[in-house]
């Protein structure tokens, strides 16, 4: 059915349409199309109503609540119902929600906002007699949910008991229950091991996880709770007289609060706390889908009063979606440095997590049987903080009858070599090695990369350019390279074929660790190959090395071993190194007294803000004088060195009694280690 047909058949459709997705996401846990969808249609629905209230029927989604409760749980009855929140998608929406409240109170009658994040999870109730928890429930349909109280017992920011004493005796408490993105990740990591069903997103996987009948499943997820609310009941109101105060009473109680709550004087505030939170979204620990704006005063918020799914006093502003729907086009296969084959999902170019996305990895051959994807496919992308665009799901009831299964390669596209998968991996490999074209490119990008050989002004697309022109085949080749042949390439003017020449000279000064990450030896990343020039000090000692003296270095077992060892067993990859030397690659001796070693076997940390170099910087450098630096303080660390608005790390540092160094006290150890 189109839009073009009539507004009542329309509108029918739309709510049939609504119902089921309802049943999907609230009875199911298992939303099949992404939430901008739904609004979309429920978007669509309301104004159909609004233009014709005629066809408001009182079953319709817009005036309704949620799903029923599942009848595995006993059913509560919410004395004060729980209603959702009306929804806006832009700054004019918004003035024009600050424009009905304003319309409907007195003139003189003034008022504040309280912004708070709007966290992406499963509302929950919590009922509280004597200061003890006695029942958790969740939203249901608004006016009876499911008890889940030995499952919100398993949540450890949930006090089963209050803090203080001026609580009243009978206290419900409402908030949102949520996963964090790192337990949402480990949970399905573990799914994955286990070959069973993925979470879609952290929203998903924490409704899934509340409405267990099993409660140490609950227990085993890594839930949380932030309270939002207090339902008052009509004897309860002195207790407070703001929103923003009562969030303060619950936090003295032992709730977790948001920390990001504000309280602002207009709608210029509530913009301002928009823009500041959207800037801040990635960074946070857990998924937010926008921020909830309240009249922070009571008094106000009881002139307003409600409509039937949500209060007059609150509005969701709702940020732009982190999962779309898209159609996948078609699937391309890439060949990685080491010859990994993988899979990439050419899309119908889409908005999502605030940029146009038209390809997204499909990871693996597992990855595409595990989502059961075919070409042609409505599919789900999320892409959320800085991780890389996902496709999560199939909309499997909208596959087109001409869809295609994505076939499996026998053969490399770009060398015709065999594809082969070593026992136990998800991953195929092209067994042409250096004669793969795909395979020479990707390692002289690898060499090339900032990581590596640092070779300034050598992007991706240049290295494409210089092997399709012929002019290079290996890394090696890139030594020789002449200014006039630079300058003949497309786009390449005399001062940047110069300013390339002069970066590859610059790059010829090295350090033995980036020369051996450089190569592009399988498995052997940044760390390993600093161990392995720690260990052998000389280049000529590990090309010697057997298997046997490779397993002593740190890090490096039987399979890393058998990497290095088949890498400089073959002819062309010594011929290359040996005319990489000759071309006057160099980089100090690494000396195994101890001005080298200064910091050796210590493990440092580096937190908050440098200002005479990056974290990355400091961390190499930090590494070159033989320590480890981890991400995290424990009680195995040695020193942690913060620099300006260091948080978390610091404190638990000096609460362990670690020993802490600012920016200045850093650089002072990094010029002892001949570091600066
Ligand atoms: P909502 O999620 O848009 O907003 C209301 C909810 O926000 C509250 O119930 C509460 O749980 C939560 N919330 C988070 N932080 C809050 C805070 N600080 N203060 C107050 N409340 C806060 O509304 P809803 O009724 O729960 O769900 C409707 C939305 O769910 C739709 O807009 C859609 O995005 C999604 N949905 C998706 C599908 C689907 O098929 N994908 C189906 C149904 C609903």
């Amino acid at each position: 059915m189109t839009k073009t047909s009539s507004p009542e058949s329309r509108a029918a459709v739309l709510r049939e349409q609504l119902h089921l997705y309802n049943h999907q996401y609230y009875v199911l846990d298992q939303p099949s199309v992404p939430d901008v969808e739904y609004d979309r249609l429920f978007r669509e629905l309301q104004d159909i109503e609004a233009q014709h209230p005629e066809l408001r029927t009182p079953d319709s989604p817009t005036q309704r609540v949620g799903g029923e409760p599942l009848s595995a749980f006993k059913t509560v009855r919410h004395e004060i119902p729980m209603l959702s929140l009306d929804n806006v998608f832009s700054e004019q929406e918004l003035r024009d929600f600050d424009r009905r409240v304003r319309s409907r109170l007195a003139d003189q009658e003034t008022f504040h906002y309280a912004c708070e994040p709007k966290l992406d999870g499963i509302a929950a109730s919590l009922l509280y007699v004597d200061g003890v928890l006695v029942r958790g429930a969740t939203r249901g349909d608004g006016q009876q949910g499911e008890d889940i109280t030995q499952n919100v017992r398993t949540v450890a920011s949930i006090p089963l008991k209050l803090q203080g004493d001026d609580w009243p005796d009978e206290l419900e408490v409402r908030g949102e229950i949520y996963l964090p993105r790192a337990g949402f990740e480990k949970i399905n990591a573990q799914a994955r091991q286990n070959d069973s069903k993925l979470f879609v997103n952290p929203r998903n996987a924490a409704a899934g996880s509340l409405r267990q009948l099993d409660s140490r499943i609950t227990a085993s997820r890594p839930l949380e709770m932030c309270c939002y609310s207090v339902a008052l009941a009509e004897d309860q109101q002195q207790l407070f007289k703001s929103h923003s105060e009562g969030l303060q009473k619950l936090a003295q109680w032992g709730f977790l609060v948001s920390p990001l709550l504000n309280v602002v004087d207009d709608i210029e505030g509530c913009l301002d706390y928009y823009q500041s939170l959207l800037a801040q979204r990635d960074g946070l620990a857990y998924d937010i889908d926008g921020i909830v704006f309240k009249v922070n005063e009571l008094s106000v918020q009881d002139t307003l009063g409600f409509v039937s799914r949500a209060p007059r006093w609150a509005i969701a502003h709702k940020f732009p979606a982190q999962e779309e729907i898209t159609t996948l086009k078609e699937v391309e296969f890439q060949v990685g440095r080491t010859g990994a084959i993988t899979p990439v999902a050419k899309l119908e170019p889409v908005f999502v997590g605030g940029v146009t996305v038209s390809n997204a990895t499909l990871h693996n051959f597992d990855e595409v049987q595990r989502l059961g994807v075919m070409i042609g496919d409505d599919i789900i992308i999320r892409r959320a903080g800085d991780v890389i665009p996902q496709i999560v799901q199939v909309v499997e009831d909208r596959r087109p009858a001409d869809a295609r299964a994505i076939q499996i390669p026998e053969h490399c596209p770009v060398c015709e070599s065999p594809l082969e998968k070593a026992p136990g991996e998800a991953v195929l490999r092209c067994t042409g090695g250096l004669i793969c074209g795909a395979q020479r490119r990707e390692g002289i990008k690898h060499f090339a990369s900032r990581k590596a050989m640092d070779i300034d002004g050598l992007g991706d697309k240049l290295v494409d350019q210089l092997v399709d022109s012929g002019l290079i085949e290996t890394i090696a080749d890139l030594y020789s390279l002449t200014a006039p042949q630079l300058a003949g390439l497309e786009r390449m003017g005399q001062k940047s074929a110069d300013n390339l020449i002069a970066a590859l000279n610059k790059s010829k000064d090295t350090t033995l660790p980036r020369f051996l990450f450089a190569l592009g030896i399988r498995e052997v990343g940044e760390a390993t190959a600093r161990n392995l020039a720690l260990h052998f000090v000389s280049l000529e000692n590990l090309m010697a090395a057997d298997q046997e003296a490779l397993l002593v270095v740190d890090d490096v077992g039987p399979i890393v071993a058998s990497h290095i060892a088949a890498f400089f067993a073959v002819e062309h990859n010594r011929d290359v190194v040996a005319a990489l030397v000759a071309a006057g690659i160099r980089w100090p001796e690494i000396k195994t007294g101890s001005d080298a070693q200064l910091l050796s076997g210590q493990t440092w940390v580096l937190t908050g803000n440098l200002e005479a170099m990056t974290r990355a910087e400091a961390k190499e450098k930090l590494q070159a004088l033989g320590a480890k630096v981890a991400g995290s303080v424990s009680a195995k660390t040695d020193c942690v060195a913060a620099g300006s608005a260091a948080g978390s790390k610091l404190a638990k540092a000096q609460s362990l009694g670690i020993k802490t160094l600012d920016e200045e006290g850093l650089i002072a150890v990094l010029k002892e280690g001949g570091q600066l």
